[in-house]
């Protein structure tokens, strides 16, 4: 099985949680939140922990730990991926989940949080062992998932094959077709157009919204990519055919700038066949420290975590910072940031274009109503554009701390759903 950047995502996730933590106390501060809305908040509804056995290929049984984590449901059934990862902790699910709840809130679709995992590193398992896996954690938790109740999809180290076994077992027990049961699926099987770079699309449209509000000219900015996985990649290649002149991008193994504007397409097919974007003909080699510090209008870190950090946020140069990775900023950086009048577009709203069209998937199944790409990525422009503009005018006039502002408005969201429902 072919597995990209699995470790270096686990630990984007786990800043993630830490991040995300940290600034909720001041979260919480500023909302003035009685003791019960804390102690609602600080509780996930539902949390569990399955054993089931595989049968191995050596034909010997090993039995498996999975969790899943269903942290909100006030706004509408759970939602969130499953990934494989031998570290994976059950706390560490919750803090994930609610970050989902979070997330979903944020962009307003009518769905809670959650999240979910089997303990195992996959990269050690046959195809056939991988399969096993998945549909005996899917026995074990098929009571408590369903289109009404939690809904699963990709997330670190699960895929689109893992999504179909998902489908099929939850299918199989309960003997009718549920395609509406799992999110990511391929379009061949009641998959979404555009689900596949709908993350990095999701972040250009909330980006176009801030630099309208900054009247920052198009075919004036430069840009910056750290990243050329699927999301960093996917965001190059998109920029570049709107007509953006992206100056930076690097991978893993380095990075290239060129003032001018890189060609994506070439650097694109350079990477497939070298393995790198690093010594793209015409260009300069940078390192990736170099890279996010770089003369650039608008920076977008879209690999690791913990990038953007107080040894190098003082010489950050961009106006605009893009998060489509998990927490490429610490705490410190944010609050350098601020200082220097940086528009910082969290993780939250910047990479939810993921969700938002899991959305669309789950909506398209039920209705058993199929949409063309262009409506897809109508609804999606809609959704994060007003799920922008929902956190910018949460700010206060010239003050505005996006990542604090995303967070206030998604848990206003929740505890109002809470209330109606009469919960508080
Ligand atoms: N795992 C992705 C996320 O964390 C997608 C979740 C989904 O589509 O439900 O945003």
């Amino acid at each position: 099985m072919e597995i990209k950047n699995h470790e270096r995502l686990h630990a984007d996730d786990r800043n993630l949680c830490k991040l995300a933590i940290s600034e909720l106390e001041d979260i919480y501060s500023d909302l003035g939140l009685s003791e019960e809305e804390l102690d609602l908040l600080d509780m996930p509804r539902r949390s569990f922990t399955v054993h089931f056995p595989v049968r191995m290929d050596s034909g010997k049984i090993r039995m498996f730990v999975g969790h899943r984590v269903q942290y909100n449901d006030a706004r509408g059934p759970a939602k969130g991926g499953i990934r494989f990862h031998p570290e994976l902790t059950l706390d560490h699910v919750k803090d994930l989940s609610f970050l989902m709840a979070l997330k979903c809130a944020v962009v307003n679709i009518p769905f809670g949080g959650s999240k979910g995992g089997v303990v195992v590193n996959p990269k050690e398992l046959s195809r056939n062992e991988l399969e096993q896996v998945t549909r005996g954690y899917i026995r074990a938790i098929a009571n408590h998932i369903g289109p009404f109740k939690d809904i699963p999809a990709p997330d670190v180290y699960t895929d689109e094959k893992i999504m179909v076994w998902i489908l099929d077992e939850y299918e199989r027990i309960n003997g009718e077709h549920i395609p509406s049961v799992v999110t990511g699926k391929p379009i061949e099987l009641g998959g979404s157009k555009a689900r596949s770079y709908s993350t990095s699309l999701g972040g250009i449209y909330v980006l176009e919204e801030a630099m309208r509000r900054m009247d920052m000219d198009k075919f004036e900015v430069s840009i910056a990519i750290q990243g050329f996985g699927n999301v960093g990649e996917n965001a190059a290649r998109i920029l570049h055919e709107k007509g953006y002149k992206v100056v930076a991008v690097s991978d893993s193994k380095g990075g290239i700038i060129n003032k001018e504007g890189l060609d994506i397409e070439a650097v694109m097919k350079h990477k497939t066949q070298t393995g790198s974007v690093v010594d793209f003909e015409g260009s300069q080699n940078i390192t990736n420290e170099q890279l996010l510090t770089c003369e650039c209008d608008i920076l977008i870190p879209a690999a690791l975590s913990d990038q953007l950090n107080s040894n190098n946020a003082h010489d950050v140069k961009a106006k605009v910072v893009l998060e489509l990775a998990n927490a490429p900023t610490t705490k410190e950086a944010d609050n350098i940031f601020f200082e220097k009048n940086i528009m910082l577009i969290p993780d939250v709203l910047a990479n939810a274009g993921g969700v938002v069209v899991s959305y669309f998937e789950w909506s398209q199944n039920l209705n058993n109503d199929y949409w063309e790409e262009d409506k897809v990525l109508e609804r999606l422009k809609k959704t994060m554009i007003t799920a922008f503009n929902d956190v910018y005018s949460h700010c206060d006039e010239k003050n505005c701390r996006m990542r604090r502002s995303a967070y206030q408005l998604a848990i206003r969201r929740i505890l109002h759903a809470e209330r109606l429902r009469g919960n508080l």
